[in-house]
């Protein structure tokens, strides 16, 4: 029951732009018609009935899961060093600083934890 939105051969922010819209616009027949359909497939040789065994479905759909994560076949400044669009997107301004997963291109939350100590010790120094 696992679906990666995209569309293979586009560059990878178009894809994952696709994918969102996918997400948004697939309705929710569809989604319980496919999640019966394979827990049938997967499960009904052993006796599993989704008509029977099913009781409620819901589907949370994220619509921004993980932060863009900088990719060298697609973001040609990623090799060419010098500052990130995220570093320059960071920036405090006056007595506002930036932290989250997006303020450093990395989808996990260690660097959200991270961004969040430094944008506070930022705030420090005013
Ligand atoms: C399905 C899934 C599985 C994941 N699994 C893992 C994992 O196993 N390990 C791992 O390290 N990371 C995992 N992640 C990633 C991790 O959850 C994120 O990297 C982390 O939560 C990012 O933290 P954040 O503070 O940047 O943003 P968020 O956690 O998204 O926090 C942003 C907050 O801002 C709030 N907000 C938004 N707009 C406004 C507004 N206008 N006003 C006020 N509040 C607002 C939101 O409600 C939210 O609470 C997973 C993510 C998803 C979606």
């Amino acid at each position: 029951m696992m679906k990666a939105a995209c569309k293979p051969g586009r560059p990878a922010r178009e894809q994952h732009k696709l994918g969102r819209i996918q997400l948004y616009t697939t309705t929710f027949e569809t989604y319980e018609r496919n999640i019966r359909e394979q827990l049938a497939r997967m499960l009904g040789a052993g006796g599993f009935d989704p008509a029977r065994d099913i009781l409620e479905i819901t589907v949370n759909r994220w619509p921004h899961g993980y932060a863009y994560e900088y990719n060298s076949l697609f973001d040609q400044f990623w090799l060419e060093g010098g500052e990130t669009p995220c570093q320059v997107a960071r920036k405090p301004f006056g007595r506002l600083a930036i932290a989250n997963a997006d303020a450093d291109a990395y989808a996990y939350t260690d660097c959200a934890i991270d961004q969040a100590h430094r944008a506070v010790q930022e705030l420090k120094k005013n």
